[in-house]
């Protein structure tokens, strides 16, 4: 006999409207459409605007107060029976890649807006429920790191280098910051050296009180194969994985192709071809608990037919969500390339470019998740999430989790992007239930 409580959650996830939904995410789809059937609606650009004003209004048709901060990021409240209950918040981004498909970030941010809009409707949760949309998602217009608009609300520090970052077209950072905030507050444009000081002040007075949150939790679409494959319906994230990345030079000596004997030569990128090989072989050992490595990037010197080459450059790129493995496979890979190098008399420096750690969910939202997956009878699947998410940085500063809905084929960051309205539907459906879960 199911207890009252999931009777009255069973009869709310089902108010959760798929055919909104699906208009929805054509509809802002259409904002920044490309010639290939794609989006482009890079951050803080005409498109980016617009893509948020289509979102205010579905945020305010949802019933919600919508409080816009310093650099952007938009939080909507719905507020809750009981003034003093903690607080809890769902949300994603709309901003894209490069002619992107239209469901990363799109997904979470408007099932998110339909949680709200069925919670208003149908009787008010006793906690005050925030519904955020973050601003630059994605770092692919200034190459920086992901997650501008989280990391800002997180309370990281954002660096100078950061905010002097140029697009394509030589805009800096801070002034396409800006230049958001001029549209939307009819504010007026600041030349370069104004920009940069507005944007620190902005970043300082956007930092968010994450004192009373109970939880954040984002659904978005995997970007990965491991649910389809695994015939799974929903993803309950654990963690999000995150990178070391290794910078190698090799140096060994430039001569002549035809005339060094092969037992007299010191070949660089023969070398590197067998540091290739052990970085895959070694990452395939780990690969069990997650880790994954990939040597990106070959520079090879002089790079001409007829000559030895005497020098290489390699990036290497080793992600785990599981940070003790993969701090044991940086190490055997160091130990291994270093053994490599010397077995082949090659000189060989080793740059650490990037160390990060990787970030847990709360097991609080994670359980609260599997509690509602067992209960709709989803059929759910636990696992690290391998790229980055807004969530991840929250995660440093409040109890979080993450809902993933399985992507056709895998491919994400592309027009080919796609997963089901019923997938879609589900995903926010247990984004819902998880709400109340936690509001119990
Ligand atoms: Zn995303």
């Amino acid at each position: 006999m199911l207890r009252p409580y999931i009777l009255f959650m069973v009869n709310l996830l089902n108010a959760i409207d798929a055919n909104r939904l699906a208009r929805h995410i054509e509809q802002l789809s259409e904002i920044g459409r490309t010639a290939q059937g794609g989006v482009t609606r890079l951050a803080f650009t005409r498109e980016d605007m617009a893509g948020r004003k289509l979102l205010c209004a579905w945020m305010n048709e949802a019933g919600l107060e919508i409080y816009r901060d310093a650099v952007g990021n938009l939080i909507g409240t719905l507020r809750g029976r009981d003034e003093n209950a903690p607080i809890l918040a769902c949300g994603s981004h709309i901003d894209s890649v490069v002619n992107a498909g239209k469901y990363d970030g799109i997904v979470g941010m408007l099932a998110a807006v339909e949680c709200a809009r069925v919670l208003k409707q149908y009787g008010r949760l006793n906690s005050t429920l925030n519904v955020i949309n973050f601003v630059m998602e994605e770092s692919s217009r200034f190459g920086a790191g992901y997650g501008f608009g989280s990391r800002v609300m997180a309370g990281f520090e954002i660096s100078k280098q950061e905010l002097f970052a140029r697009d394509r077209s030589k805009v800096l950072q801070a002034r396409a910051l800006q230049e958001l905030k001029g549209w939307e507050t009819d504010s007026k444009i600041a030349t370069e050296r104004t920009a940069l000081r507005e944007s620190e002040k902005d970043i300082i007075a956007s930092r968010f009180d994450w004192s009373r949150m109970r939880a954040f939790v984002e659904l978005h679409i995997e970007q990965g194969p491991v649910l389809e494959r695994a015939q799974k319906q929903i993803g309950i994230v654990t963690a999000v994985a995150a990178p070391t990345r290794l910078h190698l030079i090799l140096t060994g000596e430039q001569n002549h192709s035809g005339t060094t004997p092969m037992n007299m030569r010191r070949d660089a990128l023969a070398c590197a071809a067998e540091m290739i090989l052990a970085v895959e072989k070694i990452a395939n050992e780990f690969s069990a608990r997650h880790v994954v490595a990939t040597v990106g990037v070959i520079q090879n010197e002089p790079n001409v037919m007829n000559v030895i080459p005497g020098r290489v450059e390699l990036r290497v790129d080793i992600r785990s969500a599981n940070g003790e493995a993969k701090r044991a496979c940086v190490h055997t890979t160091q130990k291994t390339i270093r053994a490599i190098a010397t077995q082949r008399a090659i000189g060989l420096e080793i740059h650490t470019l990037a160390d990060e750690t990787p970030v847990s969910f709360s097991s609080a939202v994670v359980n609260a998740i599997e509690r509602v997956c067992i209960a709709q009878n989803m059929d759910a699947l636990k696992m690290p999430s391998g790229a980055g998410h807004d969530a991840a940085h929250i995660a440093r500063v409040a109890p979080t989790g993450m809902i993933f809905i399985p992507s056709r084929g895998g491919i994400s960051h592309d027009p080919r992007e796609f997963s089901t309205i019923e997938e879609i539907t589900r995903g926010a459906q247990v984004l819902l239930g998880t709400l109340l879960e936690l509001d119990n």
